[in-house]
């Protein structure tokens, strides 16, 4: 029963003695015979063997188990029952699993599972250690009568050992104090053993603060803690040492709200460990991608209570769409603002006259704040992290992108004002909502942008307020409108995927249907036109013209009724036809018609009927918006896509060849007949798009490309 704790529990039960023959060395004592002085691993054999001798053993076998060993030098462990002090957690059960109910846990399965199942069954806490480092146990216990005191403060140590008040409580000094037994008048000394470091680490809570003999003020300001975090493999550690001190001390839980975080894995999901060789060094993590991309990582790739899969690409992904991007639409601002001079400090939004996309992006920040702020206080970081992803590609790839053309312009406008305070207050607002995920690219935008236009701002964006969600910018349907705007576009885009006509190829028209009570207005439409390049964008439309049915008779139910004409059935329907007759059989009416000289009637269910739009158009519908367009191409719409075409080439030829975008150039082409044409009948636009200066014809042969199946060669220079 001495060295198991099975079999301690057994020999516990059935009134066993507790032998005890092996000493701490391991050794074999006097009582053992010839076996004393020996260690229990090496007499193994001998013992066995004399055994044999005696023919008192059945079999011998080797059986493989796992076995404690020591975490330092390895050597095997045995089990060995000696005396303890121990915390009477048992006692304290139920107030424990009162407490625990008490926490808020993430995951929440936490709080009736793994923490639930571990109070719900808590055994009393082994506390003592025979350590020589440790906090020693403040217990005295009397020589001779066995009493028992538990020192309390210096100041009780000191009234009753009479030791120094500086008395150094650590070991060995604080082993020489000795005090007199209340009881018997013998002498007391102090416990041999240390406390368990948990029995330290669960009490930082006062500890932390020297409470309760200083900061009375911050420790009830600070207890219980708001939120801790730590690994999920804590339950019994610092989760469980925490909460144990706390009930019994306080009668309540130390915090209020508990994260536990999950475990990074590898790549496929394998923990990792060095003996597989799948261990990611984390500083070589944060020297490649740096602290916030690897912060940004932990709050984005999933809810931190599940184990992440690292994947260094996954992280590189997430630095390009969210910091990435962030700085961009940054740069955006700092590129032009740098040219005019703007000080934000000089305006006020509010005096600025905005346009319905300022308000839509104004309102959309504010939303974002809401729910940014509502997620952080329910302890959903993921959720936070992920909305603010999002808010920075609408306001990159659609606020920025839709309205670039203002920041082009060369004089301060009013409306290019606009703008600037509209792009500098989403700016602002940005970078304060996402400073508690990436501080330090936070921190260096804020400097930038914001503190050194406005002297008494904050001298670090992390001394500033988090940013406040304002009623007033609250628009809901211009951001239900902008949010339908750019599903149109986006199903748009995909349509002219499907039949293979390239976005810089203009259409004639579109054909825009909500589901909803939602309209959008001009600006709105406009911006429909202008993302799918088509002409106008139609709302007001029979959708019924632009549906075809394509009819095949329905065996099952037609065969046994006309199965001789069957095939003139089939036959019968065509696309002319099809839709009067899908007229007809709706609502359980009936379609008659004399088909090889048959008097037939059809219903909607002898009918196999497949929609389709009409024959140059294509449509889709999704999340409650139909879009059709209209892909049939005349000379003109030819015409103007080519134009769009050699602009877009010439804009990446300016880009690739180092060019700043206010740089005036002179462009020389050659090209055949029918491209030299087109180009010089759209001379002007060209230029205005391109700060062309000169376009002219040469026999060039440089930097050549293709449109559609025309030849192209240009050189670009500077003016
Ligand atoms: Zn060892
Ligand atoms: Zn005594």
């Amino acid at each position: 029963p001495a060295f198991g704790e099975d079999d301690a529990r057994v020999g516990r039960e059935n009134a066993l003695p507790c032998l005890k023959p092996v000493d701490f060395a391991g050794k074999f004592t006097q009582e053992c015979g010839v076996y004393a002085g020996r260690g229990v691993f090496e007499a193994n054999d001998d013992i066995i063997k004399e055994l044999l001798d005696r023919k008192v053993i059945l079999k011998i076998k080797k059986i493989e188990h796992s076995y404690p060993h020591c975490w330092r030098c390895n050597s095997p462990l045995i089990y060995y029952a000696k005396d303890s002090w121990f915390i009477a957690m048992s006692t304290l059960r139920d107030e424990l699993v009162a407490d625990n109910r008490s926490v808020n846990w993430f995951p929440d399965s936490f709080k009736e599972g793994r923490m639930g199942n571990f109070v719900g069954n808590v055994i009393d806490w082994a506390v003592s250690r025979d350590r020589y480092w440790g906090t020693p146990l403040p217990i005295w216990v009397c020589e001779e009568c066995g009493h028992k005191h538990v020192v309390g403060s210096v100041a009780e140590l000191v009234e009753l050992t009479g030791a120094d008040p500086d008395v150094d409580l650590h070991k060995p000094m604080v082993d020489r104090l000795t005090m007199t037994c209340p009881e018997c008048g013998h002498t007391m000394y102090r416990t041999p053993e240390v406390c368990d470091c948990w029995l330290d680490s669960g009490s930082m809570p006062y500890a932390q603060h020297h409470y309760p003999f200083e900061n009375k003020e911050i420790f009830d300001r600070q207890f219980p803690a708001d939120f801790i975090s730590e690994g999920s493999d804590q339950t019994r550690g610092w989760f469980y040492a925490l909460q144990a001190l706390s009930t019994a001390i306080f009668g309540k839980s130390p915090y209020k709200n508990c994260i536990a975080l999950g475990l990074v894995n590898d790549e496929n999901g394998i923990k990792m460990s060095k003996h597989i060789g799948n261990v990611v060094d984390p500083w070589e993590v944060l020297d490649e991608f740096g602290s916030d991309a690897t912060r940004l990582y932990f709050c984005i790739a999933n809810a931190p209570w599940v184990s992440t899969s690292f994947s260094k690409l996954t992280l590189s992904q997430f630095q390009n769409r969210f910091i990435g991007t962030l700085w961009a639409s940054v740069y955006f601002y700092s590129l032009y603002s740098e040219i005019d001079k703007f000080d934000p400090s000089n305006y006020k939004l509010e005096d600025c006259k905005l346009r319905s996309i300022d308000e839509w992006v104004l309102s959309r920040v504010n939303s974002l704040v809401k729910k940014v702020t509502k997620e952080f206080d329910s302890y959903h970081i993921f959720e936070a992290t992920r909305a603010m992803e999002s808010f920075i590609d609408e306001l990159s790839n659609w606020y920025i992108r839709r309205n670039r053309r203002r920041f082009f312009n060369s004089e301060l406008t009013e409306d290019k004002i606009a703008a600037y305070m509209t792009l500098y207050t989403v700016l602002d607002i940005l970078t304060r909502v996402v400073a508690p995920v990436t501080p330090f690219v936070a921190e260096t935008i804020y400097q930038g942008l914001v503190a050194r236009f406005f002297p008494e701002a904050p001298e670090s964006l992390h001394l500033a307020d988090y940013p406040q969600y304002v009623a007033a910018w609250d628009k809901p349907d211009l951001e239900a409108q902008m949010e339908v705007s750019y599903k149109a576009v986006e199903i748009g885009r995909k349509l002219r995927e499907i039949v293979r006509i390239r976005n810089r190829q203009p259409l004639s028209e579109c054909i825009v249907k909500l589901d909803s009570e939602l309209v959008l207005d001009d600006e709105q439409l406009s911006t429909i036109a202008e993302e799918l390049n088509v002409d106008k964008v139609v709302t007001d439309f029979d959708m019924d013209e632009l549906i075809q049915y394509e009819i095949k008779p329905q065996l099952k139910t037609l065969g046994p009724k006309y199965g001789r004409h069957l095939k003139a059935i089939g036959e019968y329907f065509n696309v002319d036809i099809n839709t009067e007759i899908i007229k007809a059989t709706e609502n359980g009416g009936v379609y008659k018609a004399v088909i090889d000289g048959a008097d037939i009637e059809l219903t909607r269910d002898d009918l196999l009927v497949t929609e389709k739009a009409k024959e140059g158009y294509v449509a889709e519908t999704n999340g409650g918006v139909t879009v059709v367009l209209n892909t049939t191409l005349n000379d003109s719409l030819i015409e103007r896509g080519s134009v769009r075409e050699f602009i877009s080439k010439i804009q990446n030829l300016r880009k690739s060849s180092g060019f700043e975008v206010t740089d005036h150039i002179v462009i020389t082409a050659c090209s055949d007949e029918y491209i030299q044409k087109v180009i010089s009948d759209n001379a002007d636009f060209i230029k205005s798009e391109l700060l062309c200066d000169e376009l002219g014809f040469a026999d060039v042969s440089e930097n050549e490309f293709k449109i559609d199946e025309h030849k192209v060669a240009v050189t670009i220079s500077k003016k």
